[in-house]
């Protein structure tokens, strides 16, 4: 199978643990109000990439990868493209290559459940916990996330959470209180809050797509403790 392929990083070292080869991949049915990479919204945009292109590629990048690393499927949204992405995940899995997912968990698809079962990790983005905010935030009903959230605490699937915290949107104690119980019975192995960023804002002029963020700002320090 092939996979719409938006860019890769080949030495990641912020999406799961160790050195890893990332595949951002092209599609995402969320419009975050913070997107940074509105240019991987569009599902039919990217390079279409065999499966066994990917595995070459961490073939030949073993070596920096060691012990510790892997491949992060990242986006985008993965589960987007879940058949595809499962067919490689299996692929590097069988040749020993430790595999992440970084998921939004706004599709809850039979195939994307398959693939958050098959992967070794996932790196689970925490939107909003309150379903109005959530669709405040994202353009989409919480519905789907919730059911891919509970789908996680039954497995067990060890999970990153990541959250981009942002003055004006989800820096208060409560905001906080809020994620924690939204996150509550999920196996966490860590919890990464990254603080918003403009760094993306060039991209929305560029593709003439307006920018909703605006008035959010970067938190204060004290936000991301
Ligand atoms: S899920 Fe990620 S790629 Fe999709 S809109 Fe949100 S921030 Fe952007």
């Amino acid at each position: 199978m092939n996979l719409r392929v938006h860019s890769y990083e080949s030495f990641g070292a912020v999406d799961g643990p160790g050195i890893r080869l990332v595949v951002f991949l092209q599609g995402c049915p969320l419009r975050c109000i913070f997107c940074h990479n509105p240019d991987t919204w569009a599902a039919d945009k990217g390079t279409e990439t065999p499966v066994e292109e990917i595995v070459r590629k961490a073939r030949r990048m073993r070596p920096y990868l060691g012990n510790d690393g892997g491949v992060t499927f990242s986006g985008g949204e993965p589960l987007m493209q879940a058949e595809a992405v499962l067919e490689a995940t299996k692929a590097l899995q069988a040749e020993g290559f430790h595999v992440a997912i970084d998921t939004s968990g706004g599709i809850d698809s039979e195939a994307a459940y398959a693939l958050l079962d098959a992967a070794d990790l996932i790196l689970l983005d925490v939107k909003a916990p309150d379903p109005e905010r959530f669709r405040e935030v994202t353009g989409v009903s919480q519905e789907a996330n919730r059911r891919v959230f509970d789908h996680l605490r039954e497995t067990r699937k060890p999970v990153w959470i990541r959250q981009v915290v942002a003055e004006g949107l989800n820096d208060t104690p409560a905001e906080r209180a809020a994620t924690e119980a939204y996150i509550a019975g999920l196996n966490v192995q860590r919890i990464d809050r990254l603080p918003y960023h403009e760094l993306g804002l060039h991209k929305y002029e560029e593709l003439g797509i307006p920018y909703r963020g605006a008035a959010l700002r970067p938190p204060k320090k004290e936000a991301l403790r």
